[in-house]
């Protein structure tokens, strides 16, 4: 590989950032498009007959044009906006971008209502007819979810209460978290910083924060019951009226999986659970404690000194990636070499990683920070894995892109599984091997018990709330409850105001941000299983795959690319089984 950049190109999308030209007036060629599409939606009457093909066809290929227009943009403002977090330009192409999308979303919700209205036998045919044929999967469920809403005008209703009723909940729980802070040795950190140092490498720290932040979180205990009662109050009743009656059916219909597949994932976890007890233990004497409390279940056990160069880091990942597929690894290095990715080490970036599809020119950009560590390489990975399925997906309808929460981490985790585990196969000692070891094992752990605890504590919360509002105390019991159950009872001291800290059980746009993980890793590791054991089709299956992750739903996939039955335990055990590969890999070396 020729000497790489470690700054991004994003002048091949638009020239001159957030004062760009192009980008002007490409936004404002998409406000005509999206007017366009707004006289043809007005003007369109459901279909009486198989005949009327042509009105729809227009509406369906106008729809795809905005999305990729709308992507487009909204990736741009995105690498904007995290490249620096200064850019006040940038600020005022997000407000734009977002009432772009909001105008767009009406538009198809009044779309999405007239569909319903057409009859079932003519609606069956026309999606046979050719230019429906390859949208069938989403079209039949865009139309299915319609039905399953009030009528256009009670759901516009909603939604419009909804920005200063649920969504202002959420915001009003942002606004809240903000202004808190705790002093630790002299300074005043914010939450989110203090949290950082639950991961020190020193017990006492550890201690002394999560103690601190415990007595920030209960001051504010009856402020975030309020949120959380009214936010998830506001969704239970607009269940009430669409005449839900289950609360996973959002969830899990956003998700595109039944609940037999969940339900069979967390049993087959729950057995496998007890495996994971002596390494909580080991983990314990570790850290020279007799059991571990919630706070010491991520502290790293010893320090990789080992680092990369952001040449060698990735040269180690596309020679990792092309022992599985040349094809993934050729994509990897245009990456690397077209300056698709930002990972510079500087002030003023955003913190995190993430990877952005720009539709229209079919590019991708990732952005993280890179400072060498094995776990910068890890992120790099997983976000090349990200970048990997929206390439195999380019050449696909716009409609058909669209793929949800849990298997969006799949081709990421995939990725990031071959290279972690290289890592562990090239590791320079014994401590080091350990250490990386350690790390995939509490990655696990997060999976199976932290998530899960989560999963179990939502679903029993919202369970109660039906019957009424529940106060905060109760709300700390049924998080310490879950977590108990979670892991086991294996734990000395527990986080009971868990649910305050979390973000995710405040989040308005997406319900239930947390089983969509847990599938999204053991699915991975299944395939992640199939390919290690596989013949040389793996590349073009795995492939097919991707390809087929926003058009089908997650039982179908399986079954069709995996020959697997996601609603048995058999797929699971499989999974489950390669970690606790790493598992006693981990018990045999940390014996000696
Ligand atoms: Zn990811």
């Amino acid at each position: 590989m020729n000497t790489l950049h470690k700054t991004w190109d994003l002048e091949t999308i638009f020239e001159g950032g957030s004062e760009s030209e192009q980008l002007h007036s490409y936004v404002q060629q998409t406000e005509q498009e999206i007017s366009k599409l707004e006289s043809l939606v007005h003007s369109f009457t459901s279909p009486k007959n198989t005949d009327q093909t042509k009105e729809l066809s227009e509406i369906v290929d106008q729809i795809q044009l905005v999305t990729k227009r709308l992507g487009e943009i909204g990736a741009f403002i995105s690498c904007l906006n995290a490249q620096d977090v200064n850019d006040k330009k940038a600020g005022a192409w997000q407000s734009r971008q977002n009432e772009l999308s909001a105008a767009f979303g009406n538009l198809l919700t009044e779309f999405d209502q007239k569909l319903v209205q057409t009859d079932e036998d003519v609606w069956k045919s026309l999606l046979k007819n050719a230019p429906f044929r390859q949208l069938e999967f989403i079209l039949d469920e865009r139309r299915r979810a319609a039905k399953d809403k009030l009528e256009l005008r009670q759901e516009s209703l909603i939604n419009d209460l909804g920005i200063d009723g649920y969504h202002a909940w959420g915001q009003m729980y942002d606004a809240i978290v903000g202004k808190l802070d705790i002093t630790h040795e002299g300074k005043t950190l914010s939450v989110g910083q203090a949290s950082n140092l639950l991961d020190s490498s020193d017990r006492a720290v550890r201690k002394e924060v999560f103690d601190k932040l415990q007595k920030t979180w209960k001051a504010q205990t009856d402020l975030f019951s309020e949120t959380l009662n009214h936010l998830s109050g506001f969704r239970l009743q607009t269940y009430k009226y669409r005449g839900w009656e289950r609360v996973l059916k959002e969830p899990l219909e956003y998700n595109r999986m039944s609940e037999k597949t969940l339900n069979t994932m967390w049993e087959t976890i729950t057995k496998y659970k007890k495996h994971y007890l002596p390494y909580l233990k080991r983990k314990a004497h570790m850290l020279g404690l007799e059991r571990l409390s919630f706070y010491d279940v991520e502290a790293p056990v010893g320090s990789t000194e080992q680092t990369m160069s952001f040449q060698q880091g990735a040269e180690f990942i596309t020679q990792q990636f092309r022992s599985f597929s040349p094809k993934m690894a050729d994509f990897a290095e245009m990456a690397f070499e077209r300056r698709w990715i930002e990972a510079e080490d500087r002030s003023g970036k955003r913190p995190g990683g993430f990877c952005t599809s720009f539709p229209d020119s079919e590019q991708t950009r990732i952005f993280m920070t890179y400072s060498g560590t094995p776990s910068n390489v890890a992120t790099l990975a997983h976000e090349l894995g990200h970048a990997y399925h929206q390439h195999v997906m380019d050449d696909l309808p716009a409609l058909n892109q669209g793929y949800a929460m849990n298997v969006a981490e799949t081709a990421s985790t995939f990725a990031e599984m071959i290279v972690s585990d290289a890592a562990v196969k090239h590791a320079a000692n014994d401590t080091e091997k350990l250490t990386l070891l350690e790390d995939k094992v509490q990655r696990s752990i997060a999976f199976f018990m932290n998530i899960h605890a989560r999963f179990l504590f939502e679903t029993r919360f919202y369970e109660e709330r039906k019957k009424g509002v529940v106060s905060a105390e109760r709300i700390n019991e049924l998080m310490v409850e879950a977590q108990k159950e979670a892991y086991e009872d294996a734990l000395d001291e527990y986080d009971p105001t868990f649910w305050a800290s979390k973000l995710h059980f405040h989040i308005t746009d997406v319900p239930f941000y947390n089983f969509p993980y847990t599938f999204g890793y053991l699915f991975s590791m299944g395939i992640y299983a199939k390919a290690l054991n596989s013949d040389s089709n793996f590349e073009n299956d795995y492939i097919a795959l991707l390809q087929d992750t926003g058009r089908m739903t997650t039982e179908d996939l399986a079954a069709k690319h995996l020959g697997v039955d996601l609603e048995k335990p058999e797929f699971w055990e499989q999974a489950l089984d390669l970690c606790m590969k790493d598992l006693n890999d981990f018990m045999e070396l940390s014996a000696k």
